[in-house]
């Protein structure tokens, strides 16, 4: 048997359970059908073929979550943080135990290639413990004294929120939002994407079991318009977080308004990856490649959009096109694989519509611009060239392992196209003049910013976007700012003058 053959072999026992049973809710600790009865299938893009029966929830199934969620709140936010931190670190090490399953799972279930999603599981882990570790001094605030006055702040956990996550790497990003909200002392109702529904199943058992409560962490399968909105709308949820298309967030956003929700926002992202002709060419070819090629490109990070200074720009694109044709495309499960097939072809069909549009709009296909083979959501990666800032493949989340080469001139011209677009989640910036980093980077409108590296994530650090990309920031002392309420109680120390009203 081949390697990929034993991988699929392992991948269908894996997943067995779920051909079974179908993908469940799961709410105050049991697995359940929706009220309905309803349900939808989830599709593998490898062959489209169905990999499971997917519950469709709907308001009802929602209202028992959040009632669940509701129930578990005081006593999981009064459990004191290291209580709270041992059982966190617990659910780290049982996701460590069944990485290879989580990642096989999301392998098939996504169509994002082993050799990244290996990792994925161990980096959801490494959330559970960083956010684990915090959750002790979680609560504790600062005390500020005046001659009269002692003021003390401390947070409070906000309450059961919800989570709403989308289909790339979802296990991954999941574990992003839902660690630091249990950390902090909240209970959670997660809506997973409908295009990859199994791992967020496979992180609420492994929760379970790992000794997390009842109730704690609730899943509800099903369609954003119908659960996700639902989510967004219910008055016993007290914040939102939020990954997924801008258009969603602000849809969110106007759900929310009737029930003053807080809402964290991580959306889309057209990223610029700019490089001046005084940069390490090689890294920056491998940089850049490895930010819109890996993860099949559906990554709100990739280095969407390569700026090359005019110099050096016929080189750049030159050596870029030849690693794009050298990258094998093929099945997630193949341990050479680097891009697997797309989530979906409906996902498939709008990035296929870029082929045609770059053409029309008049840039070169230097490599890719087509599907690879019959079967499956499989993309070539993709380089266009000759572009210029105003063309869609230029200004518009693509998603896929598409980039678009645009030259610039100088600083600032660079920092003119890189800023003129509605997102402003990550750029990329490579060059050895020390200078001109510093101005770059003081100027280009980003939240996250790496320069002479691709993006190398470090948890105590703000993750978020800005313009259209996002509200608020994940990681570090950010997320539980989110996850909690600050409150100030102010203590007199002396006997101070009360003005006296009324005579
Ligand atoms: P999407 O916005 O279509 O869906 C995301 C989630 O929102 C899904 O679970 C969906 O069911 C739900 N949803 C849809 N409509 C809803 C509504 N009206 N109310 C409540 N929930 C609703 O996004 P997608 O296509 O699944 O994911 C891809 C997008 O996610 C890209 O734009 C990508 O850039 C973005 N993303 C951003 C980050 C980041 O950190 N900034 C990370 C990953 C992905």
């Amino acid at each position: 048997m081949s390697v990929l053959q034993d991988n699929i072999a392992k991948a269908t026992a894996y997943m067995a359970h779920f051909r079974d049973t179908g993908v469940l809710n799961h709410i105050d600790g049991q697995s359940v059908p929706a009220a309905s009865g309803q349900t939808f299938e989830t599709i593998t893009p490898t062959d489209l073929s169905v990999l499971a029966t997917v519950t469709r929830g709907g308001a009802e199934d929602i209202d028992r979550a959040v009632a669940a969620a509701k129930a578990a709140f005081p006593e999981w936010s009064r459990t004191p943080g290291a209580e709270r931190r041992k059982i966190l670190i617990k659910v780290a090490e049982a996701i460590e135990a069944r990485a290879e399953e989580i990642a096989f799972t999301e392998c098939m279930d996504t169509g994002q290639a082993l050799r990244f999603m290996s990792k994925a599981a161990i980096r959801g882990a490494a959330n559970f413990r960083y956010f684990a570790d915090q959750a002790p001094d979680a609560e504790n605030g600062e005390v500020t004294r005046t001659p009269t006055q002692m003021n003390t702040t401390s947070r409070r956990p906000i309450g059961p929120v919800g989570v709403i996550t989308p289909w790339n790497t979802p296990f991954m990003l999941s574990t992003w939002k839902i660690a630091p909200a249990l950390a902090s002392g909240c209970t959670v109702v997660h809506k997973p994407a409908e295009f990859s529904p199994m791992t967020a199943k496979l992180l609420v058992e492994i929760a379970e079991s790992a000794g997390l409560p009842k109730g704690v962490l609730n899943v509800v399968n099903g369609f954003g318009e119908e659960v996700g909105k639902r989510l967004t709308e219910h008055p016993d949820i007290k914040a939102i977080a939020f990954v997924g298309e801008s258009r969603t967030g602000s849809m969110i956003m106007a759900q929310g308004a009737a029930t003053l929700k807080r809402v964290h926002f991580e959306l889309g992202g057209k990223n610029p990856v700019i490089v001046f002709d005084d940069a390490d060419l090689d890294r920056a070819v491998d940089a850049a490649t490895f930010m819109i090629y890996s993860l099949n490109g559906e990554r709100c990070t990739s280095s969407s959009r390569l700026l090359v200074q005019d110099t050096i720009y016929d080189e750049v694109c030159a050596r870029v096109a030849d690693v794009a044709k050298r990258i094998k495309v093929g099945h997630p499960l193949d341990p050479d694989t680097v891009v697997g097939p797309l989530i979906h072809p409906e996902h498939e069909s709008k990035v296929l519509s870029y082929f045609d549009k770059a053409e029309e709009e008049g840039a070169t296909i230097a490599a890719g611009g087509e599907k690879v083979g019959d079967d499956g959501c499989y993309v070539a990666p993709t380089l266009f060239t000759k572009a210029n800032n105003d063309m869609a493949i230029s200004q518009e989340e693509i998603f896929g392992p598409v980039l678009t080469a645009i030259p610039f001139k100088d600083e600032d011209d660079a920092l003119r196209i890189a800023n003129d677009v509605d997102y402003g989640l990550a750029a990329y910036l490579w060059t050895n003049d020390l200078n001109r980093a510093m101005r770059m980077t003081d100027e280009l409108q980003a939240g996250m910013m790496w320069v002479n590296s691709e993006n190398i994530r470090h948890l105590p650090t703000p993750f978020g976007g800005v313009k259209a990309s996002g509200i608020g920031r994940d990681g570090g002392d950010w997320s539980f700012d989110f996850y909690m309420e600050t409150v100030n109680v102010s203590f007199p120390r002396a006997t101070h003058k009360i003005p006296k009203l009324g005579g």
